[in-house]
């Protein structure tokens, strides 16, 4: 797959990982917008929310368990989560993808 996303989960693409497991991904953001700013991304090529599927009703939800988990690595008391849906939703790398950003870094 000719992924930006799909290349950094096949590591062709350097990134500062910070959780991997079998399903999930979770690295720096290489343009932070917050002092943490975390993308959150499923290994599976979803091109965006719009492309969600009723068989990936379980990943998406694990997705946002994994977004509490790299949370509590961090010792987070509160964070923002978004998702950005489509170009005129602000979305650039089309393989789904949830923002977390928080203002303390450690
Ligand atoms: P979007 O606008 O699609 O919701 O968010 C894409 C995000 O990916 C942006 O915040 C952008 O800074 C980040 N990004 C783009 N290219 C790379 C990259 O090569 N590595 C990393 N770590 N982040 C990237
Ligand atoms: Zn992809």
């Amino acid at each position: 797959m000719d992924c930006l996303f799909c290349k950094i989960v096949r590591k062709e693409i350097p990134a500062d990982i910070v959780l991997e497991d079998e399903r999930f991904l979770v690295f720096h953001d290489i343009q932070p917008k917050a002092p943490l700013h975390l993308l959150i991304i499923p290994k599976k090529h979803i091109h965006s929310v719009d492309h969600v599927e009723i068989e990936d009703k379980e990943l998406m939800g694990e997705l946002i368990l994994t977004s509490q988990k790299v949370a509590r690595m961090h010792n987070l008391k509160g964070y923002k989560l978004q998702i950005n849906v489509g170009r005129e939703g602000g979305q650039v790398v089309d393989h789904i993808h949830l923002h977390l950003l928080a203002d303390i870094a450690k």
